[in-house]
């Protein structure tokens, strides 16, 4: 896998980068002590511990290759929530736009799926091909086309949790179980079309991933009623 860190002498300067918006926005906001780093979360979260005036940040390294304005976006959203438990959206424009970029991507994907322990990192399985169930969504003109979008079959077979994605770095993942020639091809190829909606939808701040509108389109996908009878009874028995 292609390695996308930046070499020390970069990361080194971000992390200074990273203390110093930190420092001037807290001094801001009253505090007196700040301190700020860059975590290896294999999601896009960060965290704090905060006492009294003083205040300790471990900021997603996802964010490592970001602009000055847009870690001050994110550095005023994160102490307006420390300070004030707002609930504001973390994402301004800036921080949005940069998300969405090419730049981000390439960074971070390859970062993202090196982080995800259950992740195949292949979109061939025993029985299935979900490249194959992705051109088949395109070619009925069910999804349109994501050439970022990477597929993976999951190394454990979850039978509750048969797909999710991460729209930020456009992964995707399907449940090994249902990799199996007892199980119909349609339906994990609906369990993709499902996550592939998701990632056409975009980042959704609001958290209204699976509103009517999402039921409409998913219910667009020719086998969708079998396809959930089929993933009811797999949750109960495994093919
Ligand atoms: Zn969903």
């Amino acid at each position: 896998m292609e390695d996308t860190i930046c070499c020390p002498g970069e990361t080194l300067e971000m992390s200074t980068e990273l203390a110093d918006v930190f420092g001037s926005l807290g001094r801001e906001h009253g505090y007196d002590d700040i301190a700020a780093e860059f975590a290896p979360y294999k999601e896009f979260k960060s965290t704090w511990r905060r006492s009294g005036r003083s205040v300790r940040f471990q900021i997603s390294d996802y964010l490592g290759g970001a602009d000055r304005e847009v870690l001050e976006d994110f550095a005023g959203s994160l102490y307006e929530r420390v300070s004030r438990g707002a609930r504001r959206s973390i994402y301004t424009p800036r921080l949005t736009s940069w998300l969405m970029s090419r730049e981000f991507l390439s960074r971070n994907q390859p970062l993202y799926l090196e982080r995800s322990r259950n992740l195949s990192l292949d979109h061939c399985g025993k029985a299935y091909d979900l490249q194959e169930a992705y051109l088949s969504l395109r070619d009925q003109g069910l999804v349109c086309n994501c050439p970022d979008a990477v597929f993976n079959w999951t190394v454990r077979g979850n039978r509750m949790r048969v797909g999710y994605c991460s729209v930020l770095m456009q992964v995707i993942a399907v449940s090994s179980i249902l990799d199996n020639a007892a199980v119909p091809s349609f339906v994990s190829e609906y369990v993709l079309y499902h996550e592939i909606l998701h990632i056409q939808d975009g980042l959704r701040p609001d958290g209204r991933h699976h509103d009517k509108e999402f039921h409409e389109r998913e219910r667009q996908h020719p086998r969708w009623r079998e396809s959930e009878e089929w993933l009811r009874r797999l949750a109960v028995r495994p093919a």
